[in-house]
């Protein structure tokens, strides 16, 4: 018999959204006749619009002739994807040599914790995206808990909270070597400042660490006040790499297609080159994207696959509106929902899945436990704005049958 990896004992028993679904299938196993509503998982539902899902379609149909079959293709993605990403995300801002494309940022996740290995100290906003954490985990990234430095030795929590406007107290941060950071964040909905960005890049740049900043949201960014990606911040393409997906933006959430940047300068250090590591791990252990999603992403790229897309995110941009504005006339203190798919909503004087259980027996509604992405989130709920308009109409209408919890 082999020897279980004891890094995999350590994570919580189950992965928060298969405990939701779990809680989810009894509630309605208890209860057959109602329509359970989901504001709950993050997953896009709206269909692939029509000029990326042509890009897909005449993408497989020409692997399907001599001339236009390709097998394995180079592992950082088609040359003229990555050329279009550095020019129409990032306005010439990065190299479409830095462009690594992905299969998605959550395995991108995962292959830049085996890039760093598990030798160095990793720092996530509290609450978080479970994946930096358990990733971490899975690394053998914790020991012994520092409830004064909220350490696990090589875990650094970093609390994000209406106190401190979302934004990590960095003086009282210990250095670490790896500093995930997310925004538009999940679970919180905030979205942090051009001025908070360049403090964060600051501290990364005095302490030599790297930022590993996920923008997987960054579409939902409508105010021009706001930075869209962390390269727009000086400095900070020698302190880090940036993390993106076609995900939210066209619904590829099942499709799969992300990408990756690693800036030139980016160095480890003995001076080597990051970028150079990176390209090792991509060839070393992924084979590249599927070329047949490639072609969906160049089609999203184009003009009118653009225009697609911002079609697409600004309807769940608008339920996002309806539920906050919902849970504000219920009386409810809501944070994010702006600039962002999610809406964090703190339930006073209950626990959050206390709060959960009650949103679903008053109205059958399945939302996210906020407790499931740190310490610093317990009390809070998660509502998401992905969801068919009908469905979230419905589910503020259902808002009324919210009573006040009994504590
Ligand atoms: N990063 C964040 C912050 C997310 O919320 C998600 C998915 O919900 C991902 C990454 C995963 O993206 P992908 O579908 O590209 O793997």
């Amino acid at each position: 018999m082999v020897r279980r990896n004891p890094n995999m004992a350590k994570l919580p028993t189950a992965y928060l959204f298969r405990e939701i679904s779990r809680r989810k299938k009894i509630f309605m196993e208890k209860n057959p006749t109602v329509k359970v509503i989901s504001l709950g998982i993050g997953d896009t539902t709206e269909p692939l619009p029509p000029h990326v899902m042509k890009g897909l379609v005449d993408g497989a149909r020409k692997l399907g002739t001599r001339q236009g079959f390709l097998g394995y293709g180079d592992e950082p993605g088609f040359s003229e994807l990555r050329e279009k990403i550095a020019q129409k995300m990032y306005g010439g801002k990065v190299d479409a040599e830095e462009i690594f494309v992905s299969d998605g940022a959550k395995p991108d996740i995962g292959r830049f914790q085996i890039l760093f290995g598990n030798n160095v100290s990793v720092a996530v906003q509290d609450p978080a995206y479970p994946v930096y954490v358990d990733s971490s985990v899975i690394m053998g990234q914790t020991g012994g808990y520092d409830n004064s430095a909220r350490r696990f030795d090589n875990l650094v929590y970093m609390p994000c909270t209406p106190e401190n406007d979302f934004f990590p107290d960095l003086e009282h941060t210990p250095r670490t070597d790896l500093i995930f950071f997310c925004s538009p964040n999940n679970p919180t909905g905030a979205v942090a400042t051009r001025d908070q960005l360049r403090r964060l890049v600051d501290f990364a740049r005095n302490n030599n660490s790297i930022i590993i900043f996920d923008a997987a949201y960054r579409e939902f960014i409508s105010d021009p006040e706001l930075p869209k990606t962390i390269f727009e911040i000086e400095g900070a393409r020698e302190v880090a790499i940036e993390l993106n997906s076609f995900s939210k933006l066209v619904g590829f959430t099942g499709v799969r297609l992300g990408w990756s940047i690693v800036p030139n300068q980016l160095k480890y250090d003995d001076g080597s080159s990051v970028k150079h590591d990176w390209n090792r791990v991509v060839t070393t252990i992924f084979n590249g994207a599927s070329n047949v999603v490639q072609y969906g992403g160049l089609a999203a790229l184009d003009d009118e696959g653009m225009k697609e897309m911002e079609r697409l995110v600004s309807y769940y941009v608008e339920n996002a509106r309806i539920i906050k504005e919902a849970l504000g006339i219920i009386g409810l203190k809501t944070y994010g929902g702006s600039n962002s798919p999610y809406i964090w909503v703190k339930f006073e004087g209950e626990t959050s899945w206390d709060a959960f259980s009650r949103i679903l027996q008053q109205t059958c509604i399945v939302t996210t436990p906020g407790s499931g992405f740190g310490m610093s989130a317990e009390g809070y709920i998660r509502f998401s704005a992905f969801g068919h308009r009908s469905d979230i109409e419905e589910a503020v209408r259902r808002f009324d049958k919210l009573l006040p919890s009994k504590n």
